[in-house]
């Protein structure tokens, strides 16, 4: 297919197909699964990083003002440290894993083969659009899997410079950029894939996999939800404070999936948190945040709108104790702290994916785990405590994606970690080795030799070799013996 097939509102049901035949083609000639195809295209995108440093952080700057240090440490950094630990690990990935063998199948050996899918769609949205396109990529890659990543339209600067870059880096014949909305999404989700990661919001995530489900394509989705912090009283404030104020306004905003999204702490304590917030907020970005360079500004006006409306919803505003200002010619929303907004306010049922954190108190912190639990299951789940019981309390009893205590967001940085969700918040993970397992079959192979045989396990059955194969199976061995050499058991 020619080049203009793919271009921004061109894209249709026959081009698609076109295109996933082609890859298809390029997958079954085998070339994705040599080790060297895999390293190369991943030693490219990791000079790809390098050398397109400026123009990616400056597409970031375009779709979302994100400030140049996050789009350097949250982006680029992210992507290539995937790039740089896959590349290392790869081979022993990559490596047949031998596993033990029972009595049933003795003489024999066993291992478990990680083959290749075929051709993957990767799905990615707006917030983090470089990393949470490419990393799903590199994880396709590195499983020898030919992939067709679907960038988001809503952020088309970043959207239009993968498309641009990454025929100038990797093997065009087995991956592709596909840019669009809607339209090319669905056209793209008609085809057979042999697996679709995608990641945003879970209505679109119910159409993903309705899509999927047409042609038995197994699915990632990463989505989203409500990431609550819990706040006890017993914590060094000062810390805590700065930790989750750089989870949630120094992650793009708030606009991420894993940001902190209300906080819940005892009544008694909330006024000392909030002053607490309020100067680590005035630390972070000076008294005019809405001045502030270190702050990314809101996607577009409909996002803009959808956050007002959670602030002019339910008269939540009135319980605004911090921020609140608010400027819809420059998309900007300044850090807002809502203290003891109503449990079925749209702000506390709908994710604030913003600068809004409302915080909830409860009589006594271990309350906060029913409220938590009552909800759908988040991305993340936050403690910050210095008792260890509560602790303990919160990892066995809190059912979440993943949780970082006494911390926000860093879990997602460990690529020993798995990254996703449960329940609402997604199914499937990837990250590290997650991503290469994600995108490869787990393949049981048994091999034997001609030798060994046991006729016991051929017809015609007899009693004898039925007295055998029981012992045999029951791990027997003075029956197995006695089977054997025909005396009956005592
Ligand atoms: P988005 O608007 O960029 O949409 C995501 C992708 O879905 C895009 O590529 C878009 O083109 C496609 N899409 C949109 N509507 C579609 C439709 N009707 N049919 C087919 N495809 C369609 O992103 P978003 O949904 O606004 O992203 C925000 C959500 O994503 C939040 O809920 C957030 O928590 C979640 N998120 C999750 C993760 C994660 O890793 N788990 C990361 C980022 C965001």
């Amino acid at each position: 297919m020619d080049g203009d097939g793919e271009r921004k509102g061109e894209f249709d049901g026959k081009a698609a197909a076109e295109l996933v035949g082609e890859l298809r083609q390029s997958f079954w000639n085998g070339k994705t699964r040599s080790y060297d195809w895999r390293t190369d295209q991943l030693r490219s995108l990791a000079r790809m990083l390098v050398e397109k440093e400026k123009d990616i952080i400056d597409a970031l700057h375009e779709d979302l003002g994100k400030p140049e240090m996050e789009s350097f440490i949250h982006e680029i950094s992210l992507a290539k440290d995937g790039c740089a630990r896959t590349l290392k690990e790869l081979k022993s990935w990559m490596k047949p894993q031998k596993v033990s063998t029972s009595i049933t199948t003795f003489p024999s050996s066993a291992e478990i083969v990680s083959e290749p899918l075929g051709v993957v769609l990767v799905i990615s949205a707006w917030n983090y659009p470089f990393l949470l396109s490419l990393e799903p990529v590199v994880g396709a890659i590195a499983a020898g899997n030919a992939v067709v990543l679907k960038p988001s339209e809503i952020a088309p600067a970043t959207s239009s410079l993968l498309k641009r870059l990454l025929p100038g880096y990797v093997d065009s014949s087995s991956i592709r950029v596909v840019e669009g909305g809607v339209p090319e999404t669905t056209a793209l989700l008609d085809q057979k894939w042999d697996k679709i990661i995608y990641t945003g919001n879970s209505k679109v995530g119910r159409i993903v996999m309705a899509a999927a489900a047409k042609h038995l394509t197994p699915v990632v989705l990463e989505l989203g939800g409500k990431c609550p912090v819990v706040v006890d009283s017993k914590v060094d404030l000062d810390v805590a404070t700065k930790r989750i104020a750089v989870g949630k306004w120094g992650c793009n905003n708030g606009q991420a999936c894993i940001s902190p999204d209300y906080i819940i702490t005892e009544r008694e304590f909330a006024p000392k948190l909030i002053e607490a917030m309020k100067s680590t907020l005035e630390i972070f970005y000076g008294k005019d945040p809405m001045a502030s360079k270190d702050l990314s500004r809101i996607v577009n006006s409909n996002h803009f709108k959808r956050i007002s409306k959670l602030l002019d919803s339910d008269k939540v505003s009135e319980k605004i104790v911090h921020g609140g200002q608010r400027d819809e010619q420059a998309l900007k929303i300044s850090p807002t702290l809502l203290l003891d907004v109503p449990q079925d306010s749209l702000i506390m049922t709908e994710e604030i994916f913003g600068p809004l954190l409302p915080i909830i108190t409860v009589d006594d912190i271990h309350q906060s785990f029913d409220i938590i639990n009552s909800r759908p299951k988040p991305l993340a789940a936050y403690l910050f405590t210095k008792d260890k019981k509560l602790e303990e309390k919160f990892v066995r009893g809190v059912s979440a994606g993943g949780m970082s205590i006494n911390e926000t967001v860093l879990h997602i940085t460990n690529p020993g970690l798995p990254f996703g969700g449960v329940g609402e918040s997604g199914m499937g993970a990837y990250h590290g080795k997650f991503s290469f397992d994600t995108f490869s079959h787990k393949k049981a192979v048994l091999r034997r030799s001609f030798g060994g045989e046991a006729p016991a396990r051929y017809p015609p059955y007899t009693p004898k070799k039925s007295r055998l194969l029981k012992a045999l199976v029951n791990g027997d061995i003075i029956g197995i013996i006695l089977a054997l050499i025909g005396w009956p058991r005592a």
